[in-house]
């Protein structure tokens, strides 16, 4: 029997990995299935390199419960430890067997998963004593036992252990009794070690036996599970892929597409991501992405290593360059996991680019559901923006689609304005905006579909980044000026025309809650609509700022701004024009000319005044006559206008033409509807 000290540098490193190494206890079990794997692999190796010349025989890992000792043993038939191996590997904590096997077997011995680090103290997690039962493979070696009670000194001591490989045997602590439950044990295997490349073995296969299940003597297989991942893409079939998709995912409908990641320089990396039917906008389910290390399940949680925008994406990752036992932050900012996330982009991005030249009605048929998620990608990832470019897809309202580059060469020649921008119309609501969509196609334009819901983010991305391009949704203005390409055709209309019309419809104007409404008037084609309401797709663009920005109230309570724009080549809208001048001409003419006379006599005082070098003159009683006449003018017109069912008519129809006709306007709209009939 040898005693000593383990070869630590602090005395007190054993409360440290119990306490703080890992902050989730139960990745001890996931350490020593690795080590015990491992070990195999070293073993199939050796034995592949003639280095080894034995049996190799059952090669299965097995984790073994007793209750009654209070024990939790994991077996493996690997390569074992001597007496020198435990003293040089397990007694000097730093000393990591695998590193230096590594760098024998360098070039072939890919699956070794070591790089855990302190992997096998983590036993001391949940143990009171650790026990080591081992014997080596090399040739005369005798069985040796290790056992360490948590402190820093050992008892080391031959054994009679015949069979090759490693029994560790932990001594539960009383605080950890969960994990001498089979199904706690289980649970931790499913979780860690479901696609290891060595048969892990726990407990009995049970069956339903007179109400309850019950043990058979079958052995439990955890691992039956293949990892595809793995194997080579052109050995693999769409069937192999999609089986393997269900296995991860029970439950879920058939993904959208995949992509099978295998990359051996600067650094080692495969897996397999799959694009999940979205179903809704927001159904989306992040975390489905599940980190391994050879075959070794370490977390799902994957920020930093994918693209945030990639973690809707479901499926495995396997890479033994990936940092494991480190924070979160950490891993964030290390260089390889860096470099990672941006080769995870461009293989998306590659792919998709793959799928859209290889079988572009396919890709169309898909690009409604994968939209969001590349636009999610366009719009926090410049390298996939610059990327998604090159398949990136717009769709008009009659269902085609089109490259970004096919689409501005559609719409080139038609919907270029004066000052030589392209304007591309949109609508984010079809049923809603029907009118204006016709409005503008009866003039040959072009309407894309935009309702998804980062369209509206999108649309300002590919105007910061589009030369000379701009984007409107067909409601933000009259067809005829949507896109402005010469002077408009404004109205002329006189003096005493203007003051009454506007004062007509300002008064038939309902009210809008949280609006402001302007009257404009432009002179369209008699066949056009008597008025449209519209809104500025700037107003409406900082209308939508605003409400993102939850904490700017100032923006938030802004009203609406809208233009009611009169079509004064309407017929109904001549004749009220020339009606309603003729009706109240008489009255408003003297009105009028009051008004210049006054103003001009204002302007000759305040000219005299500075031309005397004087102070401003006292005009407040001339302007108090002026706010007189102003008043006067409008009730005449207000008396006139409640006489003139029409006007409001005209008004009503294009608040329902824009949707915003509603409520009381609605029911008196209704009402003088029919009274008209
Ligand atoms: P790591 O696995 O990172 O090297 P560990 O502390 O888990 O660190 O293990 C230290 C060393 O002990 C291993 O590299 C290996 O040489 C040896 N070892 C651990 N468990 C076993 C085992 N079951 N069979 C053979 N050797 C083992």
């Amino acid at each position: 029997m040898a005693t000593g000290k383990i070869g630590v540098t602090t005395e007190n490193i054993f409360p440290v990995i119990k306490k703080f190494l890992y902050s989730d206890h139960e990745i001890f079990l996931r350490e020593l299935v690795s080590n015990a794997i491992d070990a195999t692999r070293k073993l199939q190796t050796l034995f592949s390199f003639g280095d080894y010349k034995g049996e190799l025989g059952e090669l299965d890992v097995r984790v073994t419960i007793d209750k009654e000792k209070g024990t939790l043993t994991v077996s493996d038939h690997g390569i074992g430890m001597d007496a020198e191996d435990i003293d040089k590997y397990i007694n000097q904590i730093a000393f990591s067997g695998a590193e230096e096997f590594l760098a024998k077997y360098k070039d072939n011995a890919n699956n070794i998963i070591g790089h855990f680090g302190l992997g096998f103290y983590s036993a001391f997690m949940v143990s009171k004593k650790v026990e080591i039962r081992s014997l080596s493979y090399k040739e005369g070696a005798k069985g040796v036992q290790w056992v360490c009670d948590g402190s820093p000194e050992y008892e080391m001591s031959e054994c009679d252990k015949t069979e090759r490989g490693t029994d560790i045997i932990l001594y539960i602590d009383d605080d950890d009794k969960e994990f001498l439950e089979q199904a706690r044990i289980d649970t931790l295997l499913k979780k860690y070690c479901r696609f290891l490349p060595v048969p892990v073995i726990s407990g009995k296969e049970q069956e339903f036996k007179e109400g309850k299940y019950v043990d058979t003597d079958r052995d439990k297989v955890i691992n039956a599970s293949e990892p595809l991942w793995s194997k080579k893409p052109n050995e693999l079939t769409d069937e192999d892929y999609l089986k393997f998709y269900h296995e991860l995912m029970p439950g879920l409908e058939d993904p959208m597409f995949w992509i099978h990641l295998n990359v051996d320089y600067p650094f080692t990396l495969t897996g397999i991501l799959y694009f999940p039917k979205i179903n809704t906008n927001l159904d989306v389910t992040r975390n489905r992405i599940e980190l391994y290390c050879n075959q070794v399940f370490v977390t799902d949680q994957v920020e930093g290593v994918v693209p945030e925008f990639m973690t809707i994406m479901q499926g495995v990752i396997d890479s033994p360059d990936i940092p494991l036992n480190v924070s979160r932050s950490y891993l964030q900012a290390d260089r390889q996991v860096k470099q990672i996330s941006g080769y995870i982009t461009k293989k998306v991005a590659d792919k998709l680019e793959k799928m859209f030249r290889d079988d572009r009605p396919a890709f169309e048929a898909k690009w409604d559901d994968i939209k969001v998620f590349i636009e999610y990608g366009m719009l926090t990832d410049e390298k996939f923006f610059e990327a998604a470019k090159k398949f990136f897809l717009l769709k008009d309202v009659n269902g085609k689609y089109y490259t970004l580059e096919e689409y501005r060469t559609l719409i080139e020649p038609e919907q270029t304005d004066r000052e030589s921008n392209v304007v591309y119309l949109y609508t984010n609501d079809k049923t809603a905006q029907y009118a204006f969509i016709k409005g503008v196609e009866s003039l040959g334009y072009n309407v894309l579909d935009m309702n998804g819901q980062l369209d509206q983010h999108i649309v300002g991305l590919f105007e910061n980044t589009m030369e000379k391009s701009r984007f409107e949704r067909v409601d933000a203005d009259i067809p005829e000026r949507i896109i402005r390409k010469s002077d408009d055709n404004k109205a002329e209309l006189t003096a005493v025309q203007l003051d009454v019309l506007s004062g007509l419809f300002r008064h038939a104007l309902p009210e809008i809650p949280n609006s402001n409404v302007i009257v404009e008037f432009q002179a369209t084609s008699p066949d056009a609509m008597p008025a449209t309401m519209v809104q500025s797709e700037y107003m409406r663009r900082m209308k939508a700022m605003a409400a993102m920005q939850h904490n700017n109230p100032f923006y938030a309570n802004l009203p609406d701004t809208y233009s009611l724009i009169v079509n004064t080549r309407q017929p109904a809208v001549v004749r009220i024009c020339e009606e309603s001048a003729k009706a109240l001409g008489d009255k408003i003419q003297p009105i009028l000319d009051d008004i210049a006379r006054i103003n001009k006599e204002m302007e000759e005082a305040r000219a005299k005044a500075r031309k005397e070098k004087k102070d401003a003159p006292d005009l407040s009683a001339k302007e108090k006559e002026v706010d007189d006449l102003r008043e006067k003018e409008t009730k005449i017109i207000a008396d006139y206008s409640s006489q003139q069912p029409v006007v409001s008519q005209i008004v009503d129809l294009a608040l329902l033409q824009s949707g915003m006709l509603k409520g009381e306007n609605m029911t008196e709209f209704i009402h003088r509807s029919v009274k008209l009939l």
